[in-house]
């Protein structure tokens, strides 16, 4: 079934891992898709590949950095002027970094640049697009990637918990206030995915990892896409400040 036939929006690091996963399965159901990443040539990738898989809708890849004010001034102007010439029906949030050191070898460089891709972009996209949904009197579907680490915490990872358990509050408080202009907003809390992020992590490290987790694996990146496809369209109406957790139980 299109689930989000005709449905128009943006996915953030789509050019890779969840987000390539997410706007692949929002393209696959009938969406257009404005395809944002850091990495220019990953984002062209993936609108390339979404062109490929599906005869009908519009992929076109945009580079930025979701860190920068004035990058995501650009990116809302590129959407309503030449995507678009409306507000999107779908946000999702999923330009992530690690940048993992024990915390007291962390430096103020690692914290904040953590915090500025994980948390501030979240605020500034959030804020962008809620904007312009009002302006144009629209609803909208915002989805934030948190993540299970943000409840759990983990070593090394002190300024990753805390932009991911930012993203939570901000966005259950976001949900509150925006549900009366009907712009929902939910997180996805992933557990551990297989996507380049983790493959970084030794092989003993993952084996510790699955046996800890119920389901006995970690997830495949379409599974956190199946979540964002149904937040995104309308089966979740009556979903908003939800906090979904796909972690094969953990
Ligand atoms: P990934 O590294 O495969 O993809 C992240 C993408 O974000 C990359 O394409 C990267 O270029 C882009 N990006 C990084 N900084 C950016 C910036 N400043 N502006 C724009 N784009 C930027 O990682 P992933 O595993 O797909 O992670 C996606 C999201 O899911 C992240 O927010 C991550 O924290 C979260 N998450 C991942 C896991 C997991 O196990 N993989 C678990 C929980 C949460």
């Amino acid at each position: 079934a299109n689930l989000v036939a005709g449905k128009l929006g943006v996915v953030t690091g789509a050019g890779s891992g969840i987000g390539k996963h997410i706007a692949q399965t929002l393209a696959r159901h009938g969406a257009s898709v404005l395809v944002v990443d850091i990495q220019e040539q990953h984002a062209k990738e993936t609108a390339e590949l979404l062109a490929k898989e599906n005869s009908k809708g519009k992929f076109i890849a945009f580079a930025a950095d979701v860190s920068q004010r004035d990058e995501i001034d650009n990116l809302q102007k590129y959407f309503v002027k030449d995507f678009a010439k409306q507000s999107p029906d779908f946000l999702v949030n999923s330009a992530g970094i690690t940048r993992d050191a024990f915390l007291i070898k962390m430096s103020d460089q690692q914290y904040d640049d953590v915090l500025n891709v994980n948390l501030k972009s979240i605020y500034m996209l959030n804020q962008s697009f809620a904007r312009l949904a009002i302006e144009f009197q629209k609803p909208q579907s915002i989805v934030n990637i948190s993540s299970i680490v943000g409840k759990t915490g983990n070593i090394g990872q002190c300024n990753y918990a805390a932009s991911k358990a930012g993203v939570v509050g901000f966005s259950k408080s976001a949900a509150k206030e925006l549900a009366r202009y009907n712009i929902r907003v939910n997180c996805i809390i992933p557990g551990f995915i297989k996507t380049p992020m983790t493959e970084k992590i030794p092989e003993k490290v993952l084996e510790k990892i699955c046996k800890s987790i119920p389901l006995n694996r970690m997830g495949h990146p379409d599974e956190i896409a199946n979540a964002a496809l149904f937040l995104c369209s309308d089966l979740s109406s009556y979903m908003t400040g939800a906090m979904v957790e796909v972690t094969g139980g953990l």
